[in-house]
């Protein structure tokens, strides 16, 4: 999924934990469980000749999504309830931090750790069901106010 969804999860847990170490773990925990939900971005890159060129590609979309889940956040601390940073911090690093690993995983070909890759993806797969990003974003941002109506 898109960060900006999984950053709506890390709000929703700040709404709900006090504990920054919990909300860090709840943060990597509701990752997967997004990821495991068919979401349609799988074939985002389909049309991009080259592994390479493909990643690239991904991180160009990787840093607009970026920049929507800080405007979510932001958002979010200046007109959602009073929530504790020092829990909504970790619990967003927590949401991030399964695709900044992927991420550096790939960049930096650190091969020792490409069973973490293949376990990524196998989880992007777990329904076997894809479909295409013409649904997969509206979905995804349905979902992702819906959860954040959730933390209001
Ligand atoms: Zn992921």
């Amino acid at each position: 999924m898109f960060i900006t969804a999984h950053t709506s999860a890390a709000l929703w847990i700040s709404t709900r934990i006090t504990d920054p170490i919990l909300a860090f773990i709840l943060g990597i925990v509701s990752h997967f469980i997004f990821d495991m939900i068919p979401h349609g971005d799988e074939s985002l890159a389909d049309h991009v000749e080259g592994k390479r060129a493909k990643f690239l590609y991904e991180m160009r979309v990787a840093f607009i999504d970026t920049i929507l889940a800080v405007v979510l956040i932001y958002f979010f601390v200046s007109h959602g309830p009073v929530v504790n940073p020092y829990v909504l911090y970790p619990a967003v690093l927590g949401t991030w931090l399964p695709d900044i690993a992927w991420i550096a995983i790939e960049h930096f070909k650190l091969t020792k750790f490409y069973w973490y890759i293949v376990y990524h993806g196998k989880l992007h797969n777990f329904f076997d069901w894809q479909y295409s990003i013409v649904y997969g974003v509206p979905f995804q941002i349905i979902v992702t106010l819906s959860v954040l109506k959730m933390s209001f």
